[in-house]
């Protein structure tokens, strides 16, 4: 995919933002402010102060938000879409390189709370990708069940499934069974 590694980490820390939604078909991710603790640091959201009830809240309704964008029937749905999460967004471009990661630019405001700081940043990420022609890319998983999202990162945009180990694997699968009984 022709995006810089800053993006793919932003795109991808949207992914997994949508994934903890229940209704991606799996339990809820964020149901309490422990996991929303675990999401933070698996993908080193930076600067992020001490975390309430309020941040929760926050991030699940932005969660939802994004879920919206990722399943909008066309692209002119995914703009108007992504322009209203974005519309509440402080947005405050600043060069960076902490934790030793290269020089990237970060988006939220200083002293946002983390659903801004969240919104900002992928907001943005996803908005390079519309602008970039690119919001098929964007995709709900094909597996029966599985309403995972996904960024479709092949080079003809043939992926279908939200994760090759698991709904790849089982669909494979139950396709060669298939072929079997015939
Ligand atoms: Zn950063
Ligand atoms: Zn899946």
């Amino acid at each position: 995919m022709p995006f810089g590694h800053d993006m793919v980490h932003s795109l991808a820390t949207a992914v997994d933002l949508v994934n903890t939604s229940p209704a991606t078909g799996g339990e809820d991710g964020l149901s309490d402010l422990e996991q929303l603790g675990e999401f933070v640091e698996r993908w080193e959201v930076s600067g992020v102060g001490e975390l309430g009830a309020a941040d929760l809240n926050q991030v699940r309704a932005l969660r939802d938000a994004f879920h919206k964008v990722f399943t909008a029937p066309d692209q002119a749905t995914a703009v108007i879409r992504l322009n209203t999460l974005l519309s509440g967004t402080r947005i405050t471009p600043r060069l960076t390189e902490h934790d030793g990661h290269p020089l990237h630019v970060h988006y939220f405001a200083p002293g946002a709370a983390l659903s801004e700081h969240l919104s900002a940043d992928l907001g943005v990420a996803l908005a390079h990708l519309l602008v970039e022609g690119e919001w098929e890319r964007l995709r709900t998983c094909s597996a029966p069940g599985c309403e995972r999202v996904f960024v479709d990162e092949s080079r003809n945009r043939s992926r279908v499934y939200c994760d090759s180990r698991t709904c790849g694997n089982r669909m494979h699968v139950a396709a060669y069974r298939a072929r079997r009984r015939a």
